[in-house]
């Protein structure tokens, strides 16, 4: 197996903080602004999100998380003995702008369950995402806001996204 360094630790930190720079553009300023991140990577990089949000704009940003599992569409019913997540938000979103954030987009399924779940507790003004890796393939008219890399893949090969023990992203590389 062939693997490619897509992002090495300087190219996360910096892709992150575009992607702040870009959310803050875009929404002018971090007003009514809430994340949820996507266990669990998503969850890792909204805290990394929120942490340069807060520090350019010295307000905290609320960060909360969203578990999945049992909203996959091509899961349900056939995985009934997995783990079932919990989704944590700790805040309203009804008329938030709610910032989803994920490691890696795909198929696109696992962002259409999110925003199930996220409309499960209220209603918010819009809904934006934010990704650190988009490897194509999509099944649903669903794309990101904010786009760390574009990667183009096959379906058979992997985006390793890796993680410190602080949970910090580390890199990410392309699996062949
Ligand atoms: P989708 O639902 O769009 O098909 O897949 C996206 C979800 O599956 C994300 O939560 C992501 O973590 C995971 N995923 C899909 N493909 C990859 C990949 O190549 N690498 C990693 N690390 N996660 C992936
Ligand atoms: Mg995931």
């Amino acid at each position: 197996a062939e693997n490619t360094v897509i992002l090495d630790g300087t190219g996360v930190k910096r892709a992150l903080t575009r992607i702040a720079h870009e959310v803050l553009e875009k929404n002018k300023g971090v007003d009514g602004l809430v994340l949820v991140g996507i266990r669990t990577g998503g969850v890792h990089l909204a805290q990394e999100l929120g942490a340069r949000l807060s520090e350019i704009e010295g307000v905290e940003i609320p960060v909360g998380a969203v578990d999945i599992t049992m909203y996959r569409d091509d899961i349900k019913g056939h995985h009934e003995h997995l783990p079932v997540g919990k989704t944590e938000l700790p805040f309203s979103v009804e008329g938030k702008k709610v910032v989803l954030v994920d490691d890696v987009l795909f198929t696109g399924r696992t962002i259409r369950a999110a925003m199930d779940a996220i409309f499960d507790q209220g209603r918010p003004s819009c809904i934006q995402l934010a990704v650190l890796v988009d490897r194509g393939h999509r099944d649903l008219p669903i794309r990101a806001d904010f786009v760390g890399r574009n990667v183009p893949t096959s379906r058979s090969e992997n985006i390793m996204v890796a993680f410190d023990a602080d949970n910090k992203p580390t890199e990410v590389i392309l699996q062949k």
